[in-house]
């Protein structure tokens, strides 16, 4: 582990905060009770801090991927979402979700028979799993198969062979970047089975209206099906979080449900009110 400290971290007055840089005008710090791992890979800077009001959290390039207090939001819902629109489930593709909270929830569904876990950084997995339990569980289930390579290349290469594509990516920077393009989207249709259907997450609708309409109208344009739904992650910008669905077959069934999932934040209510869109959002995706 290294000693010295990235520049977002920063002591001020004997306390330790971490810096956040969403953009230009705005910036969001964390109180840091301990850095409890700090290393570099081949693809960025990788920490698991202590905060004081999020718990254990990974940061990767100084920002916030996921933390003990609200990483099970997003796992949550970017997981048992598209898990409740496929009727029987078997295989299953992550890209990206190094932290293991999304290949967590998934194994939670006893028709899902293999898991495919394609990230790009093998250290991200190793950290998770050991200092970051909340989030990871410390997954050891044999049905997920751990690969690190570049979830893109990874997409190209497969044809008609997942019911359920879950893109649990970072933000579209450095090594993300091509998982928000539309030949990405292209290799991922292709992946699927002629009744598949694929998440991802989709970016801030406060923040990044123009990343989230590309993401929306790519999939649109590919897909027979497209939705969007939203859930509030208090550790990403704006708070609200959009997701994106793009089916071959399947539409979100009124009886869509979790059943008997042991869940924190997902119940059957939350996952058919999820799709109801704020105005500003349906205005700029043209849904009446
Ligand atoms: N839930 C988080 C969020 O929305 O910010 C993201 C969680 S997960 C930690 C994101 C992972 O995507 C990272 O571990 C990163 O290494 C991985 N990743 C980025 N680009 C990738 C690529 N091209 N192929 C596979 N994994 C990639």
């Amino acid at each position: 582990m290294e000693k010295q400290l990235p520049s977002y971290l920063t002591e001020k007055n004997g306390e330790l905060w971490l810096t956040e840089d969403e953009r230009d005008n705005l910036k969001i710090s964390y109180r840091i009770k301990n850095v409890i791992y700090s290393g570099q890979s081949m693809f960025q800077h990788v920490m698991i801090l202590d905060s004081y009001d999020f718990g254990r959290m990974l940061v990767l390039d100084g920002v916030v991927q996921t933390t003990a207090m609200d990483g099970s939001i997003y796992n949550e819902m970017i997981s048992h979402v598209p898990l409740s629109i496929h009727p029987n489930p078997q295989k299953v593709l992550i890209i990206g979700g190094g932290d293991c909270g999304v290949a967590r929830e998934v194994c939670k569904y006893s028709t899902v028979t293999n898991i495919d876990m394609v990230e790009i950084d093998e250290l991200v997995v190793k950290v998770c799993k050991k200092y970051l339990p909340e989030v990871s569980g410390n997954l050891s289930d044999p049905r997920v198969n751990f690969i690190y390579d570049d979830g893109v290349a990874f997409a190209k290469r497969k044809e008609q062979e997942y019911d359920l594509i879950i893109v649990d990516s970072s933000d579209p920077v450095g090594p993300a970047t091509a998982l928000f393009e539309k030949s990405f989207y292209q290799s991922l249709h292709r992946a699927l089975k002629d009744d598949g259907l694929m998440v991802c997450q989709s970016q801030s609708p406060i923040f990044h209206m123009n990343v989230l309409k590309q993401s929306y109208n790519r999939i649109r344009d590919l897909f027979k099906e497209v939705s969007m739904y939203t859930a509030v992650v208090p550790t990403y910008p704006g708070g609200l979080w959009s997701f994106t669905i793009g089916s071959k077959q399947f539409v979100h069934p009124d009886s869509a449900k979790v059943q008997d999932k042991e869940t924190y934040y997902v119940n059957d209510e939350l996952i058919q009110r999820c799709f109801i869109l704020p105005q500003f959002m349906k205005e700029q995706l043209n849904i009446k």
